[in-house]
Formats: structure tokens, sequence, C-alpha cells
């Protein structure tokens, strides 16, 4: 093994260009870190699963008040503010399940019981969405709801780091542990730098990179398919159109008038567990337009859209679809980013307010502190408890590690 020159030495290690590794970097540069390295496979930042500019983002809404449910309400506050400047839209319809006996009451009740207030999610009927989305079809509007711009969110992370601070095309094939030092190598095995404090937020080759480290984590690869289909503007569906984005069995932003008259219109997303292929399916176009249809109205004619483009991407999901976030009980100054699933907006803003608290609290004791994530007062104001940061860290998965149990998937 050859030995790493001090320039090679880090304050810390970021593995990973997608939006996780942004709100890492973020987090560093929060705690005045500068001396850190960000290196990514690709040539440049967000190009894999984050690389798109329609991600939506509103509060999970369950049957009762889960920990995702009451994860994802303090994720999506802190995701409006984190990134305001990347947001869009001026808010969410969320499709009632069964839209013919959605009972408005009954509904509005449950919300405030799992703590929405009126003005956050209201409950609308099915006239009062035509007027305020643009479709006639009864669910919970969330007025702060919107699709936010990964890509750039990456791009401008990168775009303001130095030269010594990025390492573009470049893989990390092994990590190891050493004398208190974290050390990360290449394809060529070669030491690429070593450092006490090493992020792994890599998506789905995080399972690989804790491999190395004899960390086996439960992780798999959900391969998605984004849209955009095409329609001309004397067709069927342009009399259907949303003014606001839609969730529900699939979901879409409002549609983009072009140029010359016909309208593009971003839908999705398939999902497709265990499949990591990332060429376009024409199968994938056709769930999302089967989709879209069922939740829009059946009046529209199949035969008037056609797909136009797509983003392909390769979702990285735990097995109780939470998100894994913060440090390594055992390993110290090794933390994890990783199983965003299909919230990566919500999760990364989560991260990156827990991520600059945590390393504040370690700086400030000038020791790691693996046997919790420190939240800080703001989000255990906003009712972070204890139970919930148990349920986010990579311990939950570690043999031998105390730690809640895991949940299991309730959406
Ligand atoms: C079709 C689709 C639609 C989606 N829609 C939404 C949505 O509406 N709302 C929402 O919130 N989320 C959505 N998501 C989910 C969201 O995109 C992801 O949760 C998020 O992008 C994951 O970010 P990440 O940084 O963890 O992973 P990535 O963006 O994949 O970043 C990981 C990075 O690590 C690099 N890397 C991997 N291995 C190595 C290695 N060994 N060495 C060096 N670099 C490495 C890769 O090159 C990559 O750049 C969607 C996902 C898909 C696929």
């Amino acid at each position: 093994m050859s030995m790493p020159t001090p320039s090679q030495t880090y304050d810390a290690i970021v593995i990973g260009g997608g939006i996780a590794g942004a709100s890492i970097i973020k987090s560093l540069k929060n705690n005045n870190l500068s001396n850190f390295l960000a290196i990514d496979s690709g040539e440049l930042p967000a190009q894999g699963t984050s690389g798109h500019d329609g991600a939506l983002c509103h509060p999970y809404i369950g049957r009762g008040a889960s920990r995702l449910q009451r994860l994802s309400m303090i994720a999506f506050n802190e995701a409006k503010q984190i990134w305001a400047n990347y947001w869009s839209g001026g808010g969410v319809l969320h499709l009632a399940r069964n839209v013919e006996n959605h009972d408005k009451n009954l509904m509005s009740e449950r919300l405030l019981s799992q703590g929405f207030s009126f003005e956050k999610a209201k409950v609308i009927s099915a006239d009062e969405a035509k007027a305020l989305c643009g479709v006639s079809l009864a669910g919970t509007f969330f007025p702060e709801g919107g699709w936010v711009d990964l890509k750039q969110i990456c791009e401008n992370a990168f775009s303001l780091l130095t030269q010594q601070q990025a390492l573009m095309s470049c893989t990390v094939t092994k990590i190891a542990y050493r004398d208190k030092y974290w050390i990360v190598y290449d394809k060529q095995q070669k030491i690429i730098g070593v450092t006490p404090r090493l992020f792994l937020a890599s998506g789905l080759g995080v399972k690989s990179l804790a491999a190395s480290t004899q960390i086996d984590l439960p992780l798999k690869p959900v391969r998605g398919q984004l849209s955009t289909f095409s329609y001309k503007k004397e067709s069927s569906w342009a009399r259907r159109q949303p003014t606001v984005a839609i969730s529900g069995k699939a979901y879409c932003l409002p549609p983009i008038e072009m140029n010359d008259g016909s309208y593009q219109w971003m839908v999705g997303s398939s999902y497709d567990e265990h499949e990591e292929d990332l060429s376009v399916w024409a199968q994938s176009h056709q769930e999302n337009l089967n989709l879209i249809w069922e939740m829009l109205g059946k009046e529209c004619d199949l035969a008037e859209i056609e797909p136009v483009d797509a983003f392909v991407g390769i979702r990285c999901v735990a097995s109780d679809r939470l998100p894994i976030m913060g440090p390594v009980k055992g390993y110290p100054g090794l933390y994890i980013l990783t199983a965003l699933g299909s919230r990566g907006v919500m999760w990364s803003a989560l991260a990156h307010q827990m991520f600059t608290e945590h390393l504040a609290e370690e700086i400030r004791h000038s020791a790691f502190l693996d046997d919790r994530f420190f939240a800080g007062a703001r989000l255990t104001g906003l009712g972070l408890s204890e139970d919930l940061v148990s349920s986010l860290l990579p311990a939950r998965f570690l043999a031998g590690a105390s730690n809640s149990k895991p949940i299991l998937p309730s959406g």
C-alpha cells in the first residue's frame, strides 16, 4: 500500500455528487469545514438519479400518524426552506384514493389529528378543485407543495467548489479504517484520500462501499421512468389540463405550452423493483400514460398523446422504505446518507439540517458521536423525537447494534 501524502489528507470526504452529496457539502460548509473532497464517478455532478428537474414534494398522508407521516411533515418543512431557490409551482393536489366516496369531513378530521392545519392541507371537493387546480377531482390540496430542480441544486453545489475540493470521473471501489482515518481507494486500488470523516452518499453504490468495510445494508434498486408527453392544443387532453402539480397513483406537473402551440407534459413515474436498466422503455411510457389517464378522466383520447422524451433513474430503497442517514455506530467518523427512495427532495433537506447540527456538536466536543444523531433544537421543536431519529439511523440494520426495530412499509 502506498502512503498518503499530506495533500491527500482531508477533514472530510464525500462520495457521491447527487442530491445526497450536495446536501452534505452544504452541511460541511455551514460548519466552516473547507478542507474536504467531494468525489463522483460521473464527469459532472447529478449524472445519476438526481439528474432531473421535476421532483415533486408534499408531505405524506397515510391512514395514521406513522413514522413516515411524522417524518415527512418535518422534512417537508425543511425542504421548503433549504431548497427554496429551486422550488416551482403553486401547490400540489393529492388525489383522494376513492374520489367517488370522498368524505371531506372525515378526511379533514384525520388530517387535523395527524397535526396538519387547514391552511397547510385543505381537503377539497371536485368543484373546488376545478377552480383551484384546473381539474374536477377531489383530494387534499397542499398550497405550499411544488417541485424541485434536483439537477440544478447539485450543479450549483459543485460549481462553488474549488479544484481541490472536487474530484470527478473517479470511482471509489473500497474504503478501510486504519489508525483513526478512513482510507478511500480508486479502481486501481490507489489511495484517493484519507480522512477522519467519511460520508457515503453514492445512492445504491453505498451498498458495495459499506460491504467493503463489513457493513451489510438491505438496499435494492428500483428503476423509474419519468415521461414527457406531447399533445396538440385542440386535443381532448388540452380540455382537462391541471394548473398545479397532481399526485396520486402517478404524478404530473402542469403542462407547458410550446412555441408551436402544442403542450409538453411531465408524467411519472414507473416503479420497477430490482431493475437497473437505464434505457428508455416503451412499456414504462405506456404505464405512466395509463395511470394518468385513469387519474385525470377517461374521456381523453389515448391516440392524441405521444411520448417525446424521458428521464430514467435508479432509486435506492431500503427494506423498510425509510431513508438511511446518520453516523454509523461502532465506526467512528463514518456517516451514511442513502435510500432516499422516491422522496429525495424531503429526505436530503432533513439530512442537511441534521448533519449541520450533528457536525457542530461533534466539533464542539472534539469527539465523534456515533451512538446518536444530534438533531438540534429547531428540529426537536418541530417534533423530531428520539424514536423518529432512531428509525433513520444505519444502526437499525446492523447486527448487534441496539436501536429501534425497523418499521414496516406504510405506503
Ligand atoms: C423517475 C424518478 C422520479 C423521481 N421523482 C421524484 C420526485 O418526484 N420527488 C422526489 O423527492 N424524489 C423523486 N425521485 C427520487 C430522487 O430522484 C432520488 O431520491 C435522489 O435523486 C437520490 O439522490 P442520491 O444523491 O441519493 O443518488 P444519486 O443522484 O444517484 O447520486 C449518487 C451519485 O453517486 C455517484 N456514485 C455512485 N457510486 C460511486 C462510486 N463508487 N464512486 C464515486 N461515485 C459514485 C453516482 O455517479 C451519482 O452521481 C425520483 C426518482 C426517479 C428515478
